[in-house]
């Protein structure tokens, strides 16, 4: 780099010749075309960033109880887990900012199953529990797999909100450490 910028500083000197002052663009032009393919962020003026994709990814914990409304099996009586979440986020950063999504926005977006109940809509317990503490309910009966959707479907509206150009390519959810369940772009 320190050699194309002693190129550009060398061929941009003015040259005086016959009493008028000059630069040499011929040689200007040339270098700067060399500086656009070693270093196009010298070049770009604001608004007119390269489209340039990036993948990030952000891992999440959260501590929750559910139960399993068609489960025929230990799964139906309500318990907790340590669930963790992984995340995997494409797109084009903000020109201004240089961020896709932000790290903090993901954590707290998944941040609301925190210390939570996760039923199923239909699940009669949801109603006496409402009485007692806030709960949340999903379209379905809360597994890794609907949670991974859920999840998903939160990410993406926020996205939209704030017109971030930003896909949800891939998600993981875990609620043991031998167990997860995954949703990728390929399956929408
Ligand atoms: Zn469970």
């Amino acid at each position: 780099m320190n050699f194309v910028l002693k190129l550009l500083i060398t061929y941009t000197e003015i040259y005086t010749s016959a009493g008028h002052q000059f630069i040499n663009c011929g040689n200007l032009f040339a270098c700067l075309i060399l500086l656009s393919f070693t270093h196009h962020n010298i070049i770009c003026r604001p608004g007119q960033y390269d489209t340039m994709k990036v993948q990030i990814f952000k891992e999440v914990h959260f501590d929750a109880s559910h139960r399993l409304l068609h489960y025929k099996g230990k799964c139906a009586n309500l318990h907790g887990h340590r669930w963790k979440v992984e995340v995997w986020v494409e797109g084009e950063p903000d020109n201004t900012t240089s961020i896709l999504l932000d790290y903090n926005k993901i954590k707290e977006i998944i941040g609301k199953f925190d210390h939570q109940i996760i039923l199923n809509i239909d699940d009669p317990m949801a109603t006496c529990i409402k009485k007692f503490q806030h709960i949340i309910v999903t379209p379905g009966d809360p597994t890794s797999e609907l949670l991974a959707v859920v999840i998903r479907d939160d990410l993406e509206k926020y996205c939209r909100s704030q017109r971030i150009s930003a896909k949800i390519i891939r998600i993981r959810v875990w609620e043991s450490p031998s167990c997860f369940a995954e949703l990728t772009d390929e399956n929408r």
